[in-house]
């Protein structure tokens, strides 16, 4: 325990601690000899992130190939839903609010509709909408700041997601003041695209890991499971809270530990996951959630969703996704679990505590 207080106590300046591009998963290579021909990786700066693929084929060359190839898809899939970069087509929908339409291609249109579905299911807690709101506090830029209460409200106050209208393959913001941020969902989509690359080109045995958003293909050569290793949720620390074994599933965690802004006097984190209601970060009993799904783009948008709801109505909205689990740590260090995870999580770190959880009962 002693060191989860010393590392929370040191006062943390008001300088930006975006630390995305560590990777907020250990993977466990274990069982897997780095000797053996049939491996092939490659690791590359993409989505503002570490991005790592490694695959396990019959022949070496094909398999260089398949992790080149996976890495093309993600760079046009980055090309092209970027919010910043000015070419794509999502900066020039943004762009475009309030006057006309953008034609966009059928991968930006499905993690658009895909967004707004999501919106739907979790009450208006996961926004695609926010764009405006995340450049207020700078949430993708090296420079985050903590804004005006009262640039908060107006910013919020101008936010409209039934002014995203489509039509065909036409996406139009009606109003300025709505503007479209996919960094809650591309992630997860392009570890999707990467994976179905890979096994499109015949790999059956591989691990996809974006800045954490995983997805394992299959098993390991050896025929068990990839370990997934959850980390510690505390600034700067490399150790793990325990390991996920899977199989043909992705895992992704959010947490307020990663990227935020720090105040020195308070110890208060602005991280970046908004709570659509208040406009500021998300602020609850949770400080990291890990979410198991068949696809890493559900696992993505579950993670940050469920974030922003907290325990209760997290883990109730998780036990009602079918396929879909969680691990759930909070600032009191407890561990837990939804059933499905019981037999696939092991807890490797005594400073924390698997601890039994059951929703209250709903009062209508
Ligand atoms: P990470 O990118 O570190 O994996 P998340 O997957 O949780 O983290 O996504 C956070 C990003 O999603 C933010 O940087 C922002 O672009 C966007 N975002 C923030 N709040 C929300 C929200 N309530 N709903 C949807 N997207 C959000
Ligand atoms: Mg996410």
């Amino acid at each position: 325990m002693k060191h989860l207080l010393t590392t929370r106590g040191i006062p943390v300046k008001m300088t930006s601690l975006l630390l995305s591009a560590s990777l907020l998963f250990a993977v466990l290579f274990s069982g897997c000899s780095s000797t053996d021909p049939g491996w092939s990786e490659k690791t590359e700066t993409v989505l503002g992130t570490i991005s790592h693929i490694r695959i396990h084929s019959e022949h070496r060359p094909e398999g260089d190939t398949a992790v080149a190839s996976a890495f093309e898809r993600v760079q046009e899939i980055e090309g092209r839903m970027s919010a910043t970069l000015p070419g794509s087509q999502i900066y020039q929908i943004n762009a475009a609010a309030g006057r006309t339409g953008v034609t966009v291609t059928d991968d930006v249109l499905f993690m658009i509709e895909e967004g707004l579905r999501h919106y739907q299911l979790t009450d208006g807690l996961f926004h695609i909408g926010l764009g405006t709101l995340t450049s207020l506090w700078g949430l993708s830029t090296d420079r985050p700041q903590v804004p005006e209460r009262e640039a908060i409200q107006n910013t919020l106050a101008a936010i409209d997601i039934e002014t995203i209208e489509i039509s065909g393959s036409d996406v139009r913001i009606r109003q300025r003041g709505t503007a479209i941020d996919l960094g809650g969902i591309a992630k997860g989509y392009a570890v999707d695209e990467a994976a179905r690359v890979l096994q499109d080109l015949g790999i059956t045995s591989g691990f996809v890991n974006f800045g954490g958003d995983v997805y394992a293909l299959g098993e390991k050569p050896d025929g068990t499971p990839w370990y997934v290793g959850i980390k510690e949720p505390i600034p700067g620390s490399t150790g793990l809270v325990g390991r996920l074994g899977v199989i043909n599933r992705s895992v992704v965690t959010s947490g307020d530990y990663e990227r935020y802004l720090a105040d020195e006097n308070t110890g208060e984190r602005f991280h970046h996951i908004l709570d659509p209601r208040t406009g500021r970060p998300a602020s609850n009993e949770l400080v990291s959630v890990t979410i198991a799904s068949g696809t890493a783009l559900e696992a993505d948008i579950l993670s940050t969703a469920v974030f922003v709801m907290g325990l209760e109505k997290g883990y109730r909205y998780v036990t009602d996704t079918p396929g879909a689990d969680a691990i759930f740590i909070t600032r009191d260090d407890e561990v837990i679990l939804t059933p499905g995870l019981r037999q696939d999580f092991e807890l490797m770190n005594e400073a924390y505590l698997l601890t039994a959880y059951e929703p209250p009962p709903v009062s209508d």
